[in-house]
């Protein structure tokens, strides 16, 4: 067996996953929600074994990590033995900013480098720094594997990723897009290069989940992303506005009276189709609720839906065409009513899709009878990318 941990660590909670690289299969997985703050909890699953639910204060990221290991080692609803036998650990980094276009290993380095970018990602850079020394610290000797949020962007060429702002902000502060969720949109890549056997694609890959992003991908490089400088622009998303003219910002502050960071967390967490809507930020309930007449949550879904549809055309421009489309996360995963709708009216890009094929489960080929471009469903696993980024680096 190869044994590989996977931490996702956020602001105040810990998600991990145990994965043996020998076949691929989960051995273990978990959650830390409430890392200091009232309330805290650990809920681990051994695949095959009762649940183990730890309810007590934990103070940071090292007390959390602290019972992450107890719960992984536990004698009767464990996973291993002693913390030996895992091989290494790979960390989900949000911000890697220029510097990062490849999974690193661990180092002084590195670390100063996630460091760096910390203004970029101000939740998440300090969370995963956190994530990154605790194992350090309790798990000496066993290499650390940091896989970037923003890696696979990198190869966006400069006349896409620049702002039209002037080239010292950028020059001087790299304020530029970066893009996000590159790891499963990598992951999509493979598997659709994998399913169709070749790389020579141009793929529109939809990631869409509480946060949604585009890529395209050509040749299997990402040449443009809809994320920007922060996960905010581009599509609306559950709580996030996506693109917004920037004085309109200016101008929401002012009738507001709302500081910088105010408005920020207005765009960030008020904003998107539960702000429209009024209703939630999740599809399910906005589908009930559209299904009973509600308005405002139909016009969410409208919005949520033409966002998606503008940009599968204008990455169709940027690609030179497309030869395949693919939906993940979430909603792109599970919501067919979703996936129907940004394709209806696509007939100049000779996109179609079958409509019993659309209502199955799981891996999907949804491509319609007279479609010249596939469209596919493919579950996105961001931990497997991960633990197998980390295998390749640390083994
Ligand atoms: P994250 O971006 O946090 O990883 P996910 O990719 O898990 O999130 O997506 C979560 C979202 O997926 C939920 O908010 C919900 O809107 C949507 N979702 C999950 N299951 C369904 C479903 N069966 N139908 C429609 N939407 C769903």
């Amino acid at each position: 067996m190869t044994y590989i941990l996977v931490i996702n660590a956020g602001s105040s909670s810990i998600k991990y996953q145990l994965i043996d690289m020998d076949n691929e299969e989960v051995k273990a997985k978990g959650l830390v929600e409430r890392i200091g703050i009232e309330g805290a909890q650990l809920t681990h699953t051994t695949t095959g074994k009762d649940k183990i639910i730890v309810k007590k204060a934990m103070a940071d990221h090292g007390v959390a990590m602290q019972e992450v290991i107890k719960a992984l080692t536990d004698e009767e609803l464990g996973a291993v033995k002693s913390m030996d036998e895992i091989q290494a650990v790979g960390h989900r980094v949000l911000h890697g900013g220029e510097k990062f276009t490849q999974p690193s290993l661990v180092d002084e380095n590195v670390l100063d480098g996630i460091r760096e970018y910390i203004e970029l990602g101000p939740l998440h850079n300090p969370a995963n720094i956190k994530g990154i020394e605790t194992c350090m610290a309790l798990m000496p000797g066993i290499p650390n594997v940091a896989v970037f949020d923003t890696a696979f962007h990198q190869t966006m060429p400069d006349y896409a990723y620049l702002y039209g702002i002037p080239y010292d902000a950028y020059k001087d502060h790299k304020i530029r897009k970066y893009g996000f969720h590159g790891t499963s949109h990598r992951y999509i890549t493979m598997q659709i290069e994998k399913k169709l056997g070749r790389k020579d694609l141009r793929i529109i890959t939809c990631h869409l989940g509480n946060g949604s992003s585009l890529a395209a991908v050509k040749d299997g490089k990402c040449i443009d992303t809809t994320m920007g400088l922060t996960p905010l622009e581009g599509l609306i998303m559950g709580t996030r506005s996506g693109d917004i003219d920037p004085t309109a910002v200016t101008y929401i502050m002012k009738k507001y009276d709302m500081t910088a960071e105010e408005v920020v967390s207005f765009l960030n967490k008020k904003s998107g189709v539960l702000g429209i809507s009024g209703v939630s930020s999740d599809f399910r309930d906005l589908e009930a609720a559209a299904n009973e007449g509600n308005e405002k949550a139909q016009l969410a879904l409208n919005m949520f839906i033409y966002r998606i549809k503008k940009y599968i055309g204008a990455f169709a421009a940027a690609l030179g065409g497309v030869d395949v489309i693919a939906f993940a996360g979430g909603i792109g995963e599970n919501d067919g009513y979703i996936r129907s709708e940004c394709l209806k009216g696509l007939d100049f890009l000779n996109v179609s899709i079958d409509d019993e094929a659309n209502k199955g489960r799981g891996e999907l080929d949804i491509t319609g009878a007279d479609s010249k471009v596939k469209v596919l469903v493919i579950p996105t696993n961001e931990e497997l990318m991960i633990a197998r980024e980390t295998k390749a680096l640390a083994l």
